[in-house]
């Protein structure tokens, strides 16, 4: 597996919206809500969760749209206005984490998800690995997806 470094950078499809994350992110995953496969225009969004204060915009002006989950919370995104690319999901009232959308890091290959949630709206053809962590709705804890993205060892610790 290759290792990551800090800090993570990424971007929108056409340049303008640029970002940088300072620490590693606590988890990634699949989220298969109906919501996610809406917003992508996609079968399943691939998320990477950090710490809120870990992000910041470093070139552009986000654009920003608010929803209700599937879970029921108020959900709003920032996406650049130019391109349209959806780049970091957050809750209102802060739950302390942005979730980012994995597939905008300049650097992928290190991104691999631990587990999928929203299995009971996922597509019929997804495939899930028996590694997987599953979870037919929105879990209420997320230790196994965290402990499983730490032990692949994707960050020096
Ligand atoms: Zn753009
Ligand atoms: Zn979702």
């Amino acid at each position: 597996m290759t290792k990551a470094s800090l800090p993570l950078e990424g971007g929108c499809q056409c340049g303008k919206l640029r970002y940088e994350v300072s620490m590693p992110p606590l988890m990634i995953y699949c989220c298969h809500c109906t919501n996610c496969q809406k917003i992508s225009g996609s079968a399943f969004v691939l998320s990477a969760t950090i710490l809120e204060p870990s992000f910041q915009f470093t070139a552009g002006d986000a654009r920003k749209t608010e929803w209700i989950s599937d879970a029921g919370n108020q959900r709003f995104g920032y996406f650049c206005g130019d391109c349209g690319t959806r780049i970091a999901h957050g809750q209102t009232p802060s739950i302390g984490v942005l979730s980012l959308r994995a597939g905008a890091f300049d650097d992928r290959s290190w991104v691999e998800p631990s587990g999928h949630i929203w299995t009971k709206s996922a597509q019929r053809w997804i495939k899930f690995d028996d590694a997987d962590i599953l979870c037919a709705e929105q879990p209420t804890d997320y230790t196994a997806f965290v402990e499983r993205f730490k032990s692949k060892g994707c960050f020096e610790d």
